[in-house]
């Protein structure tokens, strides 16, 4: 019987004192017919909203009546045409503040679970290993990719579409550039990542792993050699406090800290060698998702004491509340209203605590969040022997300082025009690199963005696609 409306079907998790020692993933995803249950609360709505608040207007509506009657092969197609990686945004997108957040039952708590639909047709696609046929009308003009992130990926997906010849480029020695690196396998198992990536083979994008371009190959040199550059180069230098203390022995970037864990699997010591020091008192500088993701690696990586150290409150948090929620019951602790003054260190050099000030909320600022002031006379040290700093990142500028001609900005954000096309004609740039630090999503759009906008270059696509 088909029901519109009412509860939200729970998600089933790990148990929260089981996890916290596991990479695992939390969530354990729904059944079929939990999942039919969920669809069927839709009331598919007129204009589907949910679509318009989709960075890359996904067919929501289509695809959640396909799932409410069992046709999970129709959803999946649905969900592929628009969405290069359906199993991925569906578990790390923000959806509460894009499509789930305009939903008739957002207000009461109970928005369809539109996040966890699309995981779940993109899982069940990939257990029955079905494969979308598409036919591709070949091209002769050959296309760069650099950096083969969520931006890279989708543009060179939709360019392989359009049958142009892709190639890709990744510093890395695996693709997936957040994906693989910055985001734990608890919140996004690898083997989902994985998956996703065969699909550039499949389609015949040319992968080209520990290629650094502006190192393997100089800039100029890749431009003579293709037709139009995409950059997805990302953003990922990390920003430090400038603080006293910053380069004892047990301060990390976040960036480093996740690195090392989730690329380097330095959580599984009995197969890798990667060395990682996380000690008993950790302390994480900031409250975003990347200092959710750097705490509870820190827990399950056996730290007793896991303190995120926040200038504002809980309220404030750009983090998702979902991964605040999570990070709690696992039992990391938040401290509000503090900031760190200085770090410091034993005899030999290791971090031993941190001094902090406390911080009261004052006006508003430009973020339109309440400004943090310190209280004066309010400093005390707090025993720490980990500190790891997720305060934001900017794009690497070893790169972007060797191509000449490229306009950035004073944070080194590549500066683009409508089109997502740079300072150099036939040079397109998207995601993190011309944002900061954004959302997966946000870059995937910008993929396909400039993916359109070289189609129409090189006249394979009309000035209306
Ligand atoms: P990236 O993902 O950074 O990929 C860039 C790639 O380019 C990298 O693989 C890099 O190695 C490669 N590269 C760089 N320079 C070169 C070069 N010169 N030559 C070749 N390759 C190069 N967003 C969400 O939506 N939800 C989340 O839950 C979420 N959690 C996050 C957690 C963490 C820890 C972090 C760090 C970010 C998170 N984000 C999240 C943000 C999101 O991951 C990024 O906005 C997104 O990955 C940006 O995609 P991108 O393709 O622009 O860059
Ligand atoms: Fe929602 Fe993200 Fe899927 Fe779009 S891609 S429908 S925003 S979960
Ligand atoms: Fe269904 Fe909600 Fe989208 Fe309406 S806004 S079509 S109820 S998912």
């Amino acid at each position: 019987m088909i029901k519109i409306g009412g509860k939200r079907i729970p998600m089933r998790e790990q148990d929260a004192e089981q996890r916290k020692s596991n990479f695992f993933s939390v969530p354990h995803g729904y059944s079929e017919e939990e999942v039919i249950t969920e669809a069927q609360r839709c009331l598919q709505c007129q204009g589907a909203p949910c679509e318009k608040h989709c960075p890359i207007n996904m067919r929501i509506l289509d695809m959640i009546r396909a799932i409410a009657v069992g046709d999970f092969k129709k959803a999946f197609f649905i969900a592929k045409e628009d969405n290069s990686l359906p199993a991925i945004t569906g578990r790390v997108c923000p959806q509460e503040s894009q499509c789930e957040g305009v939903c008739p039952f957002a207000q009461s708590g109970e928005g369809i679970n539109i996040g966890k639909l699309e995981a779940f047709v993109a899982d069940w696609a990939k257990e029955k290993e079905l494969k979308k046929d598409i036919f591709i009308q070949e091209n002769p003009e050959r296309i760069a990719v650099i950096g083969a992130g969520p931006a890279g990926i989708t543009c060179a997906v939709d360019l392989r579409k359009y049958g142009f010849q892709v190639t890709l480029f990744e510093a890395l020695h695996k693709a997936g550039g957040v994906l693989q690196y910055g985001i734990p396998a608890f919140r996004l198992p690898t083997e989902i990542v994985d998956a996703e990536i065969t699909y550039l083979d499949e389609l015949g994008v040319d992968l080209q792993l520990n290629f650094f371009v502006g190192q393997n190959i100089t800039f100029d040199e890749l431009r003579r050699r293709f037709d139009a550059i995409f950059i997805g180069s990302g953003a990922g230098a990390p920003l430090f406090m400038r603080i006293e203390g910053e380069n004892l022995k047990g301060v990390y970037s976040a960036n480093e800290f996740l690195i090392r864990c989730n690329l380097m699997k330095s959580y599984n010591s009995a197969e890798f060698d990667t060395p990682i020091v996380c000690g008993d008192r950790v302390g994480i500088i900031g409250a975003g998702n990347v200092a959710m993701d750097a705490a509870r690696c820190a827990r399950r990586l056996g730290s007793e004491h896991v303190h995120i150290l926040y200038r504002r409150t809980k309220k404030e948090s750009p983090a998702r509340i979902e991964e605040i929620e999570h990070a709690l019951e696992e039992g990391i602790i938040l401290e509000e209203l503090v900031t760190p003054k200085r770090i410091l260190g034993d005899e030999n050099g290791w971090v031993s605590g941190v001094e902090l000030l406390r911080m009261k909320l004052s006006a508003p600022d430009k973020s339109g969040r309440p400004r943090p002031v310190p209280l004066e006379n309010s400093e005390f040290i707090m025993p720490i022997d980990t500190i790891i700093e997720a305060l934001g990142t900017q794009p690497n500028r070893l790169f972007l300082n060797r191509a000449e001609g490229l306009d950035i900005d004073s944070w080194g954000l590549i500066k683009v025009d409508d089109d997502l096309q740079t300072s150099i004609p036939g040079v397109y740039a998207g995601g993190d690199a011309i944002r900061g630090n954004a959302t997966v999503i946000l870059a995937m759009g910008d993929g396909r963005k400039a993916a359109r906008a070289i189609g129409r270059q090189m006249k394979r696509l009309s000035f209306s696609s």
